[in-house]
């Protein structure tokens, strides 16, 4: 079966539709037992030092994935994304390329979507169908987000687990979902988790590998992902190409920044971690993010490389949450 390497979420249904597996290489890289040597794969074939992790770390994972083509998305994922493609292309693995236009132009957008018919050899429909059979499963874990910020049975590592695989739903629809139905029912059984600060988590999924476990341990949970969330396309429609309009991460700043006021009031958010990439273009947000959620305490955390939180990162976060904790003391008393 054609594997199809994917850097960011891009509509997978084409690949479904058409027989085809996708293959989150970001997922294959941070899930893999050692992702240091993917990444260290990566500068031994010549990628720089001063090169974001998760590219390096794709390097290594579309080698090891045996995919035979990766979707280059040119405009709305990264700037480093289209060379990565062309890396990739001199050891033999095809691109076909597509691009979110930063204008959310319905017709161009759709232009794109024709090009992966074209390519996959499907028609639009047929995406559209299985467009309606991912929409089954997109459900369920909108639930499983919903457990996490209004039952608060769901971790916050669990959350970003299960939204976070949306993008290729583990490549495998019908097992993914059985994973999903067996973890809702074994989350719908537990009591309330017991920490009281609540945390909104934003910006591009973390290289950290114990970031919401050492929050748990410091009083405060993660009961919003953000971009992890949009993988699953909370909202509602039933067009395919305004689904991908909406979806916020590849466009302006300004939609997110929207996105995420409405979830941090809905939601009851006490504190927002600002999550940023080393040698990421993203980190230029941050300026943006202080100063439209100016009414929140917000901590930025940088990562570099795959592992463990580093000690003064660790020192960061336990001095935020503390802060967060004597907040709320004083507001209580
Ligand atoms: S973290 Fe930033 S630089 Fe790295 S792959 Fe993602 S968007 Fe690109």
């Amino acid at each position: 079966m054609r594997r199809v390497g994917i850097t960011t979420t891009i509509p997978a249904e084409f690949i479904f539709a058409a027989g085809g597996v996708p293959v989150d290489l970001n997922n294959i890289f941070i899930a893999d037992a050692a992702p240091m040597g993917m990444l260290e794969r990566a500068e031994r074939g010549g990628l720089p030092r001063a090169v974001c992790g998760w590219i390096k770390g794709m390097y290594g994972a579309a080698l090891a994935a045996n995919v035979e083509s990766v979707i280059a998305v040119s405009d709305g994922d990264c700037s480093h994304t289209r060379s990565l493609a062309e890396i990739l292309g001199t050891e033999g693995v095809k691109s076909i390329p597509f691009a979110y236009p930063y204008d959310r132009d319905y017709g161009l957008l759709k232009r794109q979507m024709d090009k992966l018919a074209a390519f996959f050899g499907i028609t639009f429909a047929d995406a559209e169908a299985m467009m309606r059979r991912m929409d089954r499963i997109r459900k369920k874990l909108h639930r499983i987000d919903e457990m996490t910020w209004r039952e608060n049975t769901v971790t916050g590592f669990e959350n970003h687990l299960f939204l976070v695989s949306a993008s290729d739903m583990d490549g495998d629809m019908e097992r993914f979902e059985q994973k999903v139905d067996a973890f809702m029912a074994e989350a719908a059984a537990r009591e309330p988790l017991p920490q009281t600060i609540r945390l909104a988590y934003i910006g591009v999924p973390p290289i950290f590998t114990d970031i919401y476990q050492f929050l748990e341990t410091r009083g405060a949970r993660v009961i919003f992902n953000e971009v992890q969330r949009q993988f699953t396309f909370p909202f509602e429609t039933g067009d395919l190409v305004e689904r991908y309009r909406r979806y916020t991460y590849p466009y302006d700043v300004f939609s997110r920044v929207r996105d995420i006021e409405a979830e941090i009031s809905r939601r009851g958010v006490h504190g927002v971690v600002h999550y940023v990439q080393s040698f990421c273009h993203h980190q230029m947000e941050d300026v943006v993010f202080r100063k439209h959620l100016a009414g929140l305490p917000l901590l930025t955390v940088e990562g570099d490389a795959p592992g463990p939180l580093d000690a003064r990162t660790r020192l960061r976060i336990e001095g935020f949450c503390e802060m967060l904790g004597s907040k709320r003391r004083k507001a209580a008393s």
